[in-house]
């Protein structure tokens, strides 16, 4: 049996990122029989970046949304909101915290990127590994399905959780491993740089059809004339089509783009039509759930109830280190 463990953030739409960097491969994992698996909504971690109430709790929802959209089933499973549980994540977070060296937070990537996108830097972003690791250790998560983004975050809670292990002489925590799909890129936003809901360059596949195409035209791309040849591999539109296109789809993408006379313009219409294919299903379900929030709210419930005895059994072991 495995056990596997992935979060989402509340700091915004779930996007086409989350969806075939997390949520996609999270859900094949869920499926195989003899794992269990751990989806969280990271609503602790949201507040690094979005502290409004009535904001966070529409993201929640949408992310929940989104899970069940994809067919997670919350019955085998556990699917709970971070927050319901923060007495147990916070706690174990403090004694991680006190084992953890400065430099290594100072040298987090995303740390360093996100801090650098930001007017004002908060402690919460740069100890929000040490929260990761806290969420992840306290269920025994073996495997954590994340995206590329996540790699060494990942890398520190083995470390951390080795460190802590070291310290009590014995293995109180399960050292998790990441699995990343290397064919699943991390996935540009509009503007390029990596889609994240904190970023707003992110394309939300769950729009109205009039929206969705509204967004998918702020996709930037070159000056080069319609009539032009256009270089299929620097451009963001022809990327993401190809993500969700069969191999003779994109071939056939390909060929538009380098013979010229094949607008920017066309390709976002043809990005849009793949998107409402591809995820026709997936929309219509997700329309279900957002329009009864109190389905959503039963199954995390529930996913909360039974997620606690768990929580409080690892944490126990932590404190039981500490003489607590
Ligand atoms: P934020 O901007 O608030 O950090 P995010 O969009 O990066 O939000 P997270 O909640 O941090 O989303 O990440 C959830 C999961 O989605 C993680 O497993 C992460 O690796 C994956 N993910 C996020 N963005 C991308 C992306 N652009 N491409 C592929 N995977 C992604
Ligand atoms: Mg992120």
């Amino acid at each position: 049996m495995m056990r596997i463990l992935t979060g989402i953030q509340s700091s915004g739409k779930p996007h086409l990122g989350n969806i075939l960097g997390a949520i996609l491969p999270a859900i094949e994992l869920s499926k195989k029989p003899g794992n269990e698996s751990f989806l969280f909504i990271a609503d602790l971690h949201t507040l690094t970046s979005l502290r409004d109430g009535e904001q966070i709790r529409s993201n929640t929802l949408s992310i929940a949304a989104a899970w069940l959209a994809f067919g997670f089933d919350t019955d085998k499973n556990y699917f709970y909101r971070q927050s319901k549980l923060a007495a147990y994540h916070t706690e174990l977070m403090w004694y991680l915290n006190c084992i953890t060296p400065f430099p290594m937070l100072a040298n987090a990537h995303s740390f360093k990127d996100k801090s650098a996108q930001m007017a004002q830097v908060n402690a919460g972003l740069f100890t929000y590994p040490v929260l990761q690791a806290a969420d992840i250790l306290l269920y025994d998560a073996e495997l954590i399905p994340v995206g590329k983004d996540q790699r060494q975050h990942i890398e520190m809670t083995r470390d951390i959780a080795g460190t802590f292990n070291r310290m009590a002489q014995k293995d109180i925590f399960v050292i998790p491993e990441a699995a990343i799909n290397e064919s699943v890129m991390t996935i540009p936003g509009v503007d390029g740089n990596k889609m994240s809901k904190s970023l707003n360059n992110y394309i939300d596949i769950f729009l109205p059809e009039k929206d969705l195409l509204k967004q998918i035209k702020k996709i930037e791309s070159d000056s080069t004339p319609l009539e032009d040849p256009k270089d299929p591999a620097t451009d963001i539109t022809f990327k993401l089509f190809s993500l969700l296109a069969s191999p003779e789809e994109t071939a056939e993408m390909h060929a538009n783009y380098i013979q010229g006379g094949y607008g920017y313009g066309h390709a976002k219409q043809a990005l849009h039509e793949m998107m409402l294919r591809y995820f026709k299903d997936a929309r219509e379900k997700f329309d279900f759930y957002i329009n009864n929030p109190d389905v959503i709210e039963e199954k995390l419930a529930e996913g909360e109830r039974k997620v606690e005895p768990i929580a409080k059994q690892t944490l126990g072991r932590a404190r039981e280190h500490f003489k607590f």
